[in-house]
């Protein structure tokens, strides 16, 4: 894609069958199942890392105006702490799991192989568009499969960076970017792969999802939602709403996919959580937010529209208690909330992915779980609460992706948690050994040997030895 008119090649149809055949040849050579080929790589990933810390930065800073500690470390650290993790344990993970065999098949000796897939497609979306990109991969080089990575056209920098040191980095005859918006993906998605990791949006992975089933392909869906945070009283409060500013405009001005999207408390509570929010947004962005370095900007003018769209509908007139501030030529928006919003504005039924806040009100704490139950399932679910009861409840009846009690967005670092969403916020899961998981075969193997071999198996079938059963 990238180039002048000139030197721009068209990725189509064609081209992409040939990139998969040549990939298929380098997998069926057998070098991207061997332990060394695996490590190398990983190694090589924590290298691009290190080597160019300053112009992955300098790329998220052009896409999203992401201050430059978020990249460092929710993406670049994110990214090499996975690499370490699988570094670590890989020999552990591709030894095969003994399985114990029931009398039927004695004498005999089973276990289970994890086998590479073979070649993946891996797809990924513009928010953390390193991160997003090249954990994934993390995966899928542990698990020995060749791959094509198409990053996000919506964050165009980190896009052509990527597709620049992955060439430098990584083993080009088993691992490709390829650069683009929807002509390149169709024609990537019309190909046979082994499988498809997919992150982005629901109307897309529908999309993906169809182009799969053709071949039969499996799908890894990360999906985003609208994660609620209920909030219980008698809490402490000011770390309560410190660790809810951290994920909500902390982390990438709440273009996150596991970003609170909204509160619910009850009606007593309400004016001390947002006394509070007030107080403490203020410590950390300043009487200006708009002129603050340390929020990123929205990705673009669609998403900028859409957004003040979600702010200016009549339903939700009135309704802001603090920020609604926008400045729309440098696409920025000033941390908001909006309290006591009613359930069927557009505000609370998309998912923000952005600075928006809205507060829903109850009165009794346990009105939330059905509230929350009656949308769709989202990717996370927090709760704040001393109550044992309560933290019982919420994580026996809450069905969500992943769920935190007293903290937001944490579990995302917890790489021995499976991270993935459930119902419309994604299918499969991964981070650490379960990225392994995600692109590989387990495969069942059955050792017998030529004893032990029963005259009741084979016909005639009398009824004398059903009697022996
Ligand atoms: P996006 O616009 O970057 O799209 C994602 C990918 O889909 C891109 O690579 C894009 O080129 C491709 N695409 C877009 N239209 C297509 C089409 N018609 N056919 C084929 N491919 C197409 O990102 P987005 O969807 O705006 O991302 C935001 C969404 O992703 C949110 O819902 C968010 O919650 C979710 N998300 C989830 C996770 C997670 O890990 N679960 C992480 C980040 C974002």
């Amino acid at each position: 894609m990238a180039g002048s008119e000139e030197e721009k090649t068209v990725f189509d149809m064609e081209a992409a069958s040939a990139l998969v055949k040549e990939l298929r040849d380098t997998c069926a050579s057998g070098k991207t199942r061997s332990y060394e080929w695996r490590v190398t790589q990983l190694k090589c990933l924590v290298k691009l890392c290190d080597e160019n810390e300053k112009e992955i930065a300098d790329a998220l800073r052009q896409d999203l105006s992401k201050p430059e500690f978020e990249s460092i470390v929710y993406e670049i650290a994110m990214l090499k702490n996975s690499c370490r993790v699988a570094l670590k344990e890989l020999k552990h993970w591709i030894v095969p799991e003994k399985a114990n065999t029931p009398l039927a098949v004695f004498p005999a000796s089973a276990g289970i192989l994890s086998e590479p897939l073979g070649v993946v497609l891996i797809i990924s979306a513009w928010n953390y568009p390193f991160l997003l990109s090249l954990d994934p991969l993390v995966g899928a080089i542990a698990a020995g499969n060749a791959m094509v990575l198409k990053p996000s056209e919506i964050a165009p920098a980190t896009s052509s960076l990527l597709a620049k040191l992955v060439m430098k980095y990584l083993d080009n005859s088993s691992i490709r970017v390829i650069e683009g918006s929807v002509a390149e993906t169709s024609a990537l998605l019309e190909q046979k792969w082994d499988k498809i990791f997919y992150t982005g949006n629901g109307r897309v992975a529908r999309i993906v999802m169809t182009a799969a089933a053709k071949h039969l392909t499996p799908v890894l869906l990360e999906l985003g939602g609208k994660s609620p945070v209920v909030i219980d009283a008698g809490i402490n409060i000011q770390v309560a709403t410190r660790r809810i500013i951290a994920g909500k405009w902390g982390c990438n001005n709440g273009q996150a996919c596991i970003s609170p999207d909204y509160i619910i408390t009850t009606k007593d509570y309400a004016s001390k959580l947002v006394d509070t929010l007030k107080i403490e947004l203020e410590r950390f962005y300043g009487k200006n937010p708009l002129e603050s370095k340390g929020l990123s900007r929205i990705v673009n003018s669609n998403h900028f529209a859409r957004l003040t769209k979600l702010l200016d509908e009549d339903k939700v007139s009135g309704k802001i208690v603090y920020g609604g501030e926008r400045d729309k030529e440098n696409l920025k928006i000033a941390p908001t909330i909006l309290l006591d919003v009613p359930l069927d504005s557009l505000i609370m039924n998309e998912e923000i992915f952005g600075p928006l806040l809205p507060i829903i009100l109850v009165n009794k704490i346990e009105e939330s779980f059905d509230l929350i139950n009656a949308g769709s399932k989202p990717l996370a679910a927090y709760l704040f609460t001393n109550n044992k009861k309560l933290k019982e409840h919420f994580v026996m009846s809450v069905s969500a992706g992943g769920i935190v009690i007293n903290d937001t967005t944490v579990h995302l670092a917890v790489h021995t948690l499976p991270f993935g969403g459930v119902g419309e916020s994604g299918m499969g899961a991964y981070h650490g050994k379960f990225s392994f998981d995600a692109f590989s075969h387990k495969k069942a193997v059955l050792y017998r040997g030529f004893a032990g071999d029963v005259a009741i198996r084979y016909p005639p079938y009398t009824p004398g030895k059903l009697r022996i059963m």
